[in-house]
């Protein structure tokens, strides 16, 4: 804890927070140094860390606007930032720092030219203009925005994190975590850390393992420091620079492609002899013809007369405006993409353009095409660890050059042939310098020990509010379903605990006639019974699991049990799996009551609609802690909450957040009251169950010298600097970063980012999953701005809002919200646009950040008014997230068709289905119409209105019934009927559900029906008693902008 009494002040953390992750609070939120945004300027430094506080206690901390920083509290939503000091193993460990070859004892992570961050030193309040006139935009301590940084240099790191300088190493060591633990104050939950901090010691050479993931994966820039400051060959453009736009702006015409003809790749002007099909240093002379952006792309629009701007297909990301010879081998946006796809040269032109800069990754995504490499040698460079890709360039064909820090490298003699084409002397065509995603079976190098099985455990809770839900029927019955399809391979092990004020081990040994239940009931100092046969191997003991599964839901159908001690079971079934690791999926129906991390009720309904909402942070810093045990044996705990009362999914959800875990909510679940929560949880535990699993996982994302990762979001802990640690990776899971411009790009026209996955399959294999962006650098506002993708900075900020409730409020983040547009807009305006046109100038790529932030500040997470819970909300920010940006935005704005006039015009044709596109409307009931039936596609959620009057011919040709009263209160699915109406709109619900790894239920929803205010709720462009319609939100925009 940290105490009120120390002062948080001068960026000095107070303990190791960072490197438990621990949000950085506010000391991050964004990178873009001095702006004037709340999001923005509240970068408070902090001292996060680990050292939570509990919530409450510092009533002064929750406006963001004191000059103090404010400490802590970012244990919930807070994303993770790199650490400084405290992860430091010696020189040249820091990713994307220019390579330094200094004293060891003093971490010179600049190069000379650029000592520390640029200082923010225009504040200029006056510049932003505030709508609620209740932030004062950087007015307060300067953020050292990267403040871990700022000091380094002096080598005064004992100053700002005594406890860190202090410990010879930190990287994920469970030892010297439990210290920090220690000396975090309270003692109610030392003790208990202790304890399983030497359980988790005594557990093998944990230790060892996680400092050597750091080395095996490989740091930042290590060794050899050839610091290549510039890059010579590059210096001609590679993208089409955009032409200024004239006063005029509207219908530009397109940008004339005069200049170099297409394609010419002649490579004139390279190192001779040698040409490299798919880029090269000497490739960019032939570039310049590239130009991707179509016309429309340069318009201006004046939102105020143009308001619809919502395309009828859905919206697709940018193209970044590279050679189309690079572009064809760019990463799918699907996978991995930037809010900026045209890069700010420096710091100073991206603060400009008021925009954040980051990442946004779904690595770890189901593909259906995936290059994969055997081969014993996996070429790295030797400085920076980046794995080879398409955006090399070779100088011969014996050296290469890397993208991100430019060192030349040897080509090693077997990359001299090529596998696939059985040629020697061509490694630019080997695959993985063809493909910017590409899968490495790795070698023994990079594994710490030998790959372990596939363990899951599963953890219920048996209290008589579990069985009033009914959920275990559900549960067994899903497992039974799919045993036989959870990843795996003859070594998976399997195992089952129970829980309510006791604790009941389960045991499964081969041979047995049934399974023999332990129960223990000392929960102060939990004990595992025989712990070698609680997990067993499933083929062994399949019919001992079968049944168990079949016998538990009745096993305590007479209960009268009402405790719950959560805290118990799960320190139980860490013990259980510490020595494997694995995945741990814990079923809760209540507030935990008994034990460690018991928990009081706090949410007050009458708080609701207040959007000084105090309890987005946990109350016990219990879950948080043990969720780092977890991590560090290789431990993801998986949490299903199904209650109808307050759970405190805030602190509760720690336990997934942190061990890189994922979060499901079914509010109200019962068996029988609520078939559509039956049925929901049955379709996810489906997916869940048989979806891919990769184990003992990291991944580390690098990027081209200059730039800079700073602020993570997502379910992980952050190991070392910037390694973060996935006991589980998923392929639903999502994951974002903040970057800024540490050094000017001037000398390079392409910036590079790459992330690797290093991961054990099911199939006990160590592979490693590469994806590499490509991006231009350029140099003016207009650029960047042409470059924008409105999504992705839709999706970055919902990251950094929910980071921002959680350190300061939900006031704070909803302004912040509304200040990234005003900002950026206002920018646009002062620097691009020469001439003053009255109306919402913006520029085509932004046409919809109006809409996606008015969207955002409507969403679950973010609204006020009386109608969200708090659990719903705290799961709505966990989405937040975890999601991958695609469905981050199909919740924020949902797609909504007509469907009860489906036509086969401009439908697809797909393997002889034909699949009708109706066009996506604007979310307004303006597009309601009685007569007709409207779907709308939420992402997990599919909702069907229908309308009073709708017609007869729908009712009967799709929906199967006479007449509108028919319709049957619940319905989840529609009849298959034999009429080309029901065809059509079955082709067409099913070919959304086809582009989704999970089952999206669908709700018919009649017009006096219940879920028909949830169908409403998603008219974002409508008014609502607590929030603003489209058009008023606009004219709120142009007034703060044209001020
Ligand atoms: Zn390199």
């Amino acid at each position: 804890m940290s105490q009120p009494g120390i002062p948080a002040s001068g960026g000095a953390p107070t303990g190791l927070q960072a490197q438990n992750g621990a949000a950085s609070a506010s000391g991050s939120l964004y990178s873009n140094g001095p702006v004037q945004n709340a999001l923005v300027s509240s970068q408070i430094s902090v001292n996060q860390g680990y050292n939570s506080q509990l919530p409450g206690s510092y009533p002064h901390l929750i406006p963001a606007k004191t000059l103090n920083p404010v400490s802590g509290q970012s244990n919930y939503g807070g994303s993770q930032t790199v650490s400084p000091l405290s992860n430091y193993q010696g020189p040249g460990q820091t990713l994307h720092r220019p390579p330094v070859a200094s004293n060891p004892a003093t971490p010179s992570l600049h190069s000379a030219p650029v000592p520390r961050m640029p200082l923010p030193t225009s504040h200029n309040p006056a510049a932003t203009p505030m709508p609620s006139g209740s932030f004062l935009p950087g007015a307060n301590v300067h953020p050292p925005l990267n403040w871990q940084y700022n000091y380094s240099s002096t080598g005064s790191q004992t100053n700002h994190c005594p406890p860190a300088s202090s410990q010879p190493t930190i990287s994920g060591n469970t030892n010297l975590t439990s210290h920090q633990y220690v000396s975090s104050g309270d003692p109610s939950f030392q003790n208990n850390f202790i304890k399983s901090g030497i359980a988790s010691n005594t557990n093998n050479g944990s230790m060892v393992v996680h400092n050597s993931y750091d080395e095996i994966e490989g740091g930042g820039f290590l060794a050899t420091p050839q610091h290549t400051n510039k890059n010579p060959t590059m210096s001609r453009s590679v993208g089409y620079s955009y032409p200024s736009l004239p006063p005029g702006y509207q219908n530009t015409g397109p940008p004339s492609t005069t200049g170099m003809p297409p394609s010419s790749l002649n490579y004139s002007s390279g190192p001779q002899g040698f040409t490299q099909t798919p880029l090269g240093a000497n490739h960019l002379a032939a570039s310049m013809s590239g130009l991707s952006l179509h016309p429309e792309g340069l318009r201006v629009i004046n939102l105020l007369q143009e308001r619809n701007m919502l395309p009828a297909t859905p919206l697709r990301p940018p193209v970044p405006n590279l050679h189309e010879d690079i572009q064809k081998l760019n990463c799918n946006p699907e996978l991995f993409r930037c809010t900026l796809t045209s890069i700010p040269q420096t710091q100073a032109l991206l603060n400009k353009a008021k925009l954040p800069l980051g990442l946004l990754l779904h690595p770890f995504k189901d593909l259906v095409q995936l290059p994969v490499v055997t081969s014993s040698t996996i070429v790295r460079c030797r400085s920076c660890r980046t794995y080879i890709n398409p955006f090399v360039s070779f100088l011969d064909q014996r050296r290469w050059k890397c993208n991100l820090c430019y060192r030349v490298n040897d080509v090693p003699e077997e990359f001299m042939y090529n596998p696939l084409t059985r040629v020697y002397g061509e490694p630019h065509r080997r695959p993985e310098v063809q493909n910017a995603t590409i899968e490495f079976m790795a070698p023994s190098e990079y594994m710490l020990r030998p790959p372990q099985p596939p363990v899951y455990l599963f953890v219920f809770d048996v209290s008589h509010n579990a069985v009033e839900t009914g959920y275990l029927n559900s549960v067994c019955q899903s497992l039974l379903d799919n045993l036989d399809l959870l990843p795996g391979n003859t070594r998976t092990k399997i195992g089952f605990i129970t829980f309510d004020s006791t604790i009941h081990f389960y045991s499964l040994q081969e041979g047995l006639s049934q399974p023999q239940m332990l129960i223990v009931s000392d929960i102060e100092d939990v004990f595992i019974p025989m712990p070698e046969n609680l997990l067993v191997n499933l083929n062994e003991s399949k019919e001992l699991v079968q049944d168990l599964l079949k016998t538990l839901p009745q096993m305590f159908t007479k209960t009268l049990e009402t405790q719950s001690a959560l805290g118990p079971a799960l320190q139980a079934a860490f013990k259980l799996m510490s020595p494997t690791g694995g995945r741990m999926s814990v079923f809760q129906t209540q507030l935990p009551t008994l034990g460690v991390g018991a928990l009081r009720p706090r949410e007050e309904p009458n708080q609701r609609s207040s959007a000084k909402e105090i309890h987005l942070t946990p109350s016990t810093d219990f879950y948080k802690k043990l969720a780092l045990d977890c991590s560090g044996q290789q431990v993801a705990v998986d949490l299903f909450l199904l209650s109808g009362q307050y759970s405190d999914l805030a602190s509760l959800g720690c336990i997934s957040r942190y061990s890189a875990g994922s979060v499901y909510y079914y509010p109200s679940y019962h068996h029988q009251q609520n078939p559509v929560q039956v049925q929901k949880l049955q379709k996810e535990l489906q997916r869940y169950l048989t979806r891919k699993i990769g184990f003992e996982a990291v991944m580390r994302i690098r990027c081209t010298k200059g730039l800079s990762i700073h602020t993570f979001h997502g379910n992980f802990f952050v190991r070392s600097t910037d390694l973060l640690s996935l006991p589980n990776v998923n392929p639903d899971a999502g994951y974002a970063v903040q970057m800024s411009v540490e050094e000017s790009l001037t000398d390079t026209q392409l910036v590079s980012f790459q992330s690797a996955l290093l991961y054990t399959s099911s199939k006990g294999e160590r592979r490693i999953r590469v994806h590499t962006l490509c991006l231009p650098v350029v140099s003016t506002l207009n650029e960047v701005f042409l470059g924008a993708d409105v999504q992705a900075i839709s999706g970055l900020l919902a990251n950094m809002a929910v980071d921002r409730s959680v350190t300061a409020s939900l006031s704070d983040a909803r302004d912040a919200l509304v200040n990234a547009v005003i900002d950026s807009l206002s920018a646009y305006r002062s620097s691009v646009l020469n001439n003053q046109q009255p109306g919402l100038m913006v520029p085509f790529s932004l046409r919809l950040f109006p809409l996606f932030v008015l969207a955002l500040l409507k969403q679950k997470s973010f609204q006020t008014g009386t109608n969200a819970r708090l659990d719903e909300r705290i799961f709505a920010m966990c989405q937040v997230k975890n999601q991958p940006l695609v469905y981050l935005m199909l919740t924020t704005h949902p797609s909504l068709y007509r469907v009860d006039n489906l036509s086969d015009e401009g439908a697809l044709n797909i393997n002889d289905r034909t699949i009708p596109q109706p066009p996506i409307l604007q979310l307004s009931v303006e597009k309601l119409s009685r007569d007709g039936a409207f779907l709308m596609d939420a992402g997990s959620v599919l909702m069907l209105w229908v309308g009073k009057n709708c017609g007869q011919n729908f009712l009967s040709q799709v929906l199967g019934v006479q007449n509108y009263a028919l319709i049957p209160q619940i319905m989840t699915d529609l009849p298959e009927l034999d009429t080309p109406e029901s065809a059509r709109i079955i082709a067409f619900i099913s070919w959304l559900r086809e582009q989704r790894p999970f089952f999206p239920i669908l709700y018919v929803i009649r017009d006096e029906s219940p879920m028909k205010a949830n169908f409403l709720q998603n008219m974002v462009e409508d008014r609502t008693e607590s929030a603003l319609s489209y058009y008023e939100f606009l004219l709120h925009i142009q007034q703060q902008v044209n001020k």
